[in-house]
């Protein structure tokens, strides 16, 4: 998609941070990140928003939503269970949705989101 800036960082075409890429998936690190750790994991083909996503982009979806656990790990962010049974760290994943629901880059992407609080306001 042209002048789409999410397409842009998937063909490289300007930088950005990446943790992760694979065939059809890229994670980056967000450029104005709201807690310690925040990732957005995004589709390498151009889908708009999560509503233009089709039955056929199932599995897209699917594989995005599993890597958010893997991105938690690799950047120290998942949830951990103490030998006492205490259950700290975790984070949060979000999808934001047409003007209403926050999105400002319309190029699906799932903000993964963690780290030690305080965090920038509450998303
Ligand atoms: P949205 O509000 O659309 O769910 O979130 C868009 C996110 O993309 C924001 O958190 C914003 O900081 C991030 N963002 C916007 N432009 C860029 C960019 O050029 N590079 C990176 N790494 N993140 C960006
Ligand atoms: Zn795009």
């Amino acid at each position: 998609m042209d002048n789409c800036i999410f397409c842009k960082i998937a063909a490289k075409q300007i930088p950005s941070s990446i943790v992760y890429e694979d065939e059809e998936l890229l994670a980056f690190k967000d450029i104005n990140p709201a807690a310690p750790v925040h990732v957005l994991i995004i589709p390498k083909k151009h889908i708009a928003t999560l509503s233009d996503a089709d039955a056929q982009d199932g599995v897209l979806l699917g594989k995005m939503l599993a890597l958010a656990p893997k991105i938690a790990k690799e950047q120290r962010c998942d949830v951990q269970t103490g030998s006492d049974g205490q259950v700290s760290g975790g984070y949060k994943t979000l999808i934001n949705t047409g003007p209403d629901g926050g999105q400002e880059v319309y190029h699906l992407h799932v903000h993964v989101i963690g780290g030690p609080k305080p965090w920038r306001g509450q998303r």
